[in-house]
């Protein structure tokens, strides 16, 4: 059993973050992808988000019904910061002699370095890195480079070798870089587009929509 946990601010969640979560939980022969709303992203400088609760209950109404998708309020529940090292450890005691991967976006894991703990969490977890190719294509190699590049950072650059299960650094578990189909949707657009009273209609699933709408959200 492989289960891929992803988290984010999903405020909200879009299009952009469920393909992707389900290209990569079927290309990585995961048995499901869970997104996990951050109650309160370390990273994210800005100040009014949605309510946890709302934020949840979007991602619910999102993958309700979709095999291979699932939600987690585990971030929520512990309030405070949400750190990854923290998620990671729990799911893993969660799921004894099951496997977890940690999925991200590449923008994501160039900053890995400054996130709590991150050498615990690429030794003990394998991480996969969404790429989204142009349609021009070729980002998904550059993106490779680029993640070889923090990882060759980290330990050093000879060390990082390219294997079949990804790139390899010593003392580390493997990195994937997964290409997903690139969708140039963000949380903020969409938040930008409902505040100037804009249509958010086929950005995000249809209850999401409502759910925004009805909740008077971003307006
Ligand atoms: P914001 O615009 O508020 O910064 P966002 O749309 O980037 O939000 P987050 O909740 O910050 O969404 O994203 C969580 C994760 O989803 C990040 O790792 C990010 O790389 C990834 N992600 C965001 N947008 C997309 C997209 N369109 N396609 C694939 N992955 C995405």
């Amino acid at each position: 059993m492989k289960i891929g946990i992803f988290g984010g601010t999903f405020d909200p969640v879009h299009f952009g973050h469920l393909r992707s979560a389900l290209e990569v939980g079927e290309a990585c022969g995961l048995e499901r992808v869970v997104l996990i709303p951050a109650a309160k992203p370390p990273h994210k400088g800005r100040g009014a988000m949605a309510a946890a609760a709302d934020r949840l209950r979007m991602i619910e109404l999102a993958v309700a019904g979709a095999s291979g998708l699932a939600v987690s309020d585990m971030e929520i529940r512990r309030a405070g910061l949400s750190y990854t090292i923290d998620t990671v450890r729990y799911f893993q005691s969660e799921s004894p002699g099951g496997e977890i991967a940690l999925i991200m976006g590449v923008d994501a894991f160039l900053e890995i370095e400054t996130w709590k703990s991150f050498r615990e969490i690429l030794s003990i977890v394998p991480v996969i890195v969404m790429s989204r190719p142009t349609p021009r294509g070729g980002r998904a190699e550059s993106d490779r480079e680029r993640v070889k590049g923090v990882l060759g950072g980290i330990v050093s650059p000879e060390a990082v070798v390219e294997t079949t299960k990804g790139l390899q650094a010593p003392g580390f578990k493997p990195v994937t870089v997964q290409p997903v189909t690139a969708l140039d949707i963000s949380s903020t657009r969409i938040r930008e587009l409902v505040g100037a009273g804009r249509s958010i209609r086929y950005l995000a699933p249809a209850d999401v929509v409502e759910h925004i709408r009805t909740k008077g959200l971003y307006a």
